[in-house]
This record gives structure tokens, sequence and C-alpha cells, in this order.
């Protein structure tokens, strides 16, 4: 038996983007394995843009980045998650992409110090760069911590959203790999995701195009990051999130 560590072993590490999609796609384990869950946000979810954070009434990125966490923190305390399960990289809302060598790193490190059994990420779709740019990581520091000989976890992916001919699509993945699990989540606990879905006081637009339930995860595919996931344009394309899905290829090329 391992040495067991409860300060920094968890069972399950979830990394995401934003404040707000480790609820959307997640909700199922952070209700019914609160205490097992570490939760590892790639962006402090505070772009450089100036329009975003003024519609918000900030004054500043910093500040409207000090309120999404402050959102985050109520959010998860609806699930009984303390902040010590909780972290944030200092990079900002859409810059991910930019930086892939700092995303692999950091996720690699919190690899080899918590030793989940299972990883959860977003899927490779086209709906937001910095998404694709947190499944390149994790998948890539996946790999860096099987080719050190460590144990891999179980990489799992939840739903998120895509364009589907040029239309915002969510609920379902974009398309077939392995098994999807269904998690249907009970009243109770659809109770307490709307509570915790409703401190994101600065999300609720976004928030809105999303079901409570269910939660639906897989097993990871291994993706090839350099080739554009569908067809025709991608969502973040389509809303001009500062990214043509070749420069993103180029800039996962780059790290390959
Ligand atoms: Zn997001």
């Amino acid at each position: 038996m391992p040495p067991s560590n409860p300060r920094t072993q968890k069972e399950t590490l979830i990394v995401v983007a934003h404040p707000d999609d480790e609820t959307l796609g997640c909700a199922h384990e952070l209700l019914r394995n609160s205490a097992g869950c570490h939760v590892l946000h790639v962006t402090d979810g505070g772009p450089f843009e100036a329009r975003f954070w003024q519609q918000a009434g900030a004054a500043s990125r910093e500040e409207y980045a000090a309120r999404r966490k402050a959102e985050l923190h109520a959010a998860m305390r609806v699930f009984g998650l303390n902040e010590t399960q909780l972290e944030m990289l200092p990079v900002a809302d859409r810059e991910a992409p930019r930086q892939i060598p700092t995303l692999l790193a950091e996720i690699a490190a919190r690899l080899r110090e918590l030793r989940p059994a299972i990883v959860y990420t977003h899927p490779f779709e086209g709906g937001h760069p910095d998404h694709d740019a947190t499944a390149f990581a994790v998948q890539h520091a996946c790999a860096s911590i099987q080719a050190e000989g460590l144990p891999l976890p179980e990489r799992r992916e939840f739903t998120g959203y895509h364009a589907r001919n040029g239309e915002f699509h969510s609920g379902d993945f974009l398309w077939e790999a392995n098994a999807i699990v269904d998690a249907p989540l009970a009243p109770a606990e659809q109770t307490l995701k709307r509570e915790a879905l409703d401190c994101y006081r600065s999300q609720q637009r976004v928030i809105a195009r999303f079901a409570l339930s269910p939660q639906r995860w897989r097993i990871a595919p291994v993706y090839e990051f350099t080739r554009r996931p569908h067809a025709g344009p991608l969502y973040y394309e389509i809303r001009e999130m500062g990214y043509r899905f070749e420069e993103f290829a180029a800039l996962a090329a780059a790290v390959s």
C-alpha cells in the first residue's frame, strides 16, 4: 500500500478552463465525491478584452477575475469543497492556447503530487479555445506521467459545447468515441447544482444554455489536436474568440 496523505492525495482531479465549467461539466462528481476532488482552473476567467469586464460593470480585468474567483468559491462551498481543494493558474481567459507549455507543466505536477485515479477535463470540439487547450494539456500531461513510469489516471471528459451546422449545441459529444456514461442527477442534486450555478452571477446568460441534468462523460479518446475537430467553422471561430483553428493548431504543434 502506498502511503496516504489526505492533504495532498485526491481520487479525482478536475481540470477546467473557467470558473463554472467544473459545475456545468462535472457536477455529478462534485456532488457525490466532494471530499475526493481537487479542482484546477487553468485560467482566472478574466479576458484582456475590456468589453467583457465592462459589460459586467468591473473596472479592470483583475477586478472581473477576482469576482469570478469569489463566485467559484461560493459555488464550491455549496458542494462542500473548501479552498484547499481549489487552484487557479494566473492565465487570462482566452490565453490558454498561448500558455499550453505552462498548463502542461502545471497539470503534470498535479498528477505527480496528487496521484489521482481519475482526471476529468473538456473534450476537444472547437467550442472554446481555452477548453481545447486544456484538453490538449491534460492529454499530454498524462503522456508525460506515463513516460516517467508513474501510474496513469483514467482520463475522462465531460460534455461541453460546440457548433453544429453553425449553431451552438450543448449536452452531448461532437463525435463518436468511447461509450458515453449518463449520470442523471436526482432532484435534490439538481437543486444543489442550481444553487451552485446561481453563485455565478456574472455568467448567467451562458449558464442558461445548459440543461441541469443529466451529466454525461466518457473515457477521453486520444486526440490529434492539429486536425480540425469538425468541418465548417468552429464555434469559437463563429463567435470570434480570438483564434482561427490554424492558429490553435500551430500552437499545439509547437508543443507536440
Ligand atoms: Zn469554459
